[in-house]
């Protein structure tokens, strides 16, 4: 009910002062994401993993294969099955993400979730039907104190799109971690891992987790390697945004 009066709150401030877009030096009235900005909008590298979407050095010798896999993922092939996203890590997305995050714009995750949702939908296939979208948890202190669950939000207007069910609390993070900024991925991964676990009984086979950005891959390993364990066949990450690490990093 507080989150239909929230929206309806919005509808009614967007008439009052209609929106501008978020992208830096763009603020074209109408939208908070114009559809200039949409369209080019930074797209992840084209010779990319095949599993993580990381983007793969030219000269490797599988590059240009039709499934080439970055160093990482070869080495050690992470526990979700795929991750993708629309969008790179990068301007004007960044701060499409910031607003979605730090400024409440609750109105940005339901075109951005959309837009997740129509990269993700070709690599369900017949599996759509039984897929469950789960959001990557977050500490009920980190909530508070946005005031906004943003991977729930996201997930629930990925689960709308793709016509499937969203199972809000399949996962919980009982502790917190700490932030994760400029922490390596071995780092993030310790952090992680153990702080986010699967309620029992998980009756699901396909998953679908949703985040905002995927930066190293820990939190969606975390993810996955808590489904898994609880019975999930095939779990795929999807996220408005992807960094890279310049190949093979
Ligand atoms: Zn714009
Ligand atoms: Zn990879």
């Amino acid at each position: 009910m507080a989150a239909d009066v929230r929206a309806l709150a919005e509808v009614w401030l967007d008439c009052l002062f209609p929106p501008r877009c978020l992208s830096p030096g763009c603020s074209r009235r109408g939208a908070w994401i114009c559809a200039p900005c949409l369209a080019g909008a930074p797209a992840l590298p084209k010779r990319r993993c095949a599993i993580c979407g990381d983007a793969v050095l030219a000269a490797r010798a599988d590059a240009r294969s039709a499934s080439p896999r970055c160093r990482r993922c070869l080495a050690q092939p992470p526990a979700f099955d795929l991750a993708v996203a629309p969008w790179l890590h990068a301007p004007p997305v960044t701060d499409w993400i910031h607003a979605l995050k730090y400024d409440r714009r609750r109105r940005v995750a339901d075109l951005a979730g959309q837009c997740a949702a129509a990269v993700v939908r070709p690599h369900l296939g017949p599996d759509l039907a039984r897929t469950v979208v789960v959001p990557v948890p977050t500490h009920a202190e980190r909530r508070a104190e946005r005031g906004i669950d943003v991977p729930a939000r996201l997930a629930a207007v990925v689960a709308a799109s793709l016509g499937v069910p969203v199972a809000v609390d399949a996962l919980e993070r009982v502790r917190a971690t700490p932030p994760q900024v400029g922490t390596s991925r071995a780092e993030r991964l310790a952090n992680v891992l153990g702080a986010i676990e699967a309620r029992r009984p998980v009756c699901l086979e396909h998953a679908v987790v949703v985040d905002d950005v995927l930066t190293t891959g820990a939190t969606g390993e975390a993810c996955a390697r808590a489904l898994k364990a609880a019975g999930a066949k095939r779990v795929v990450v999807v996220t408005l945004a992807r960094a890279t690490h310049g190949g093979d990093a």
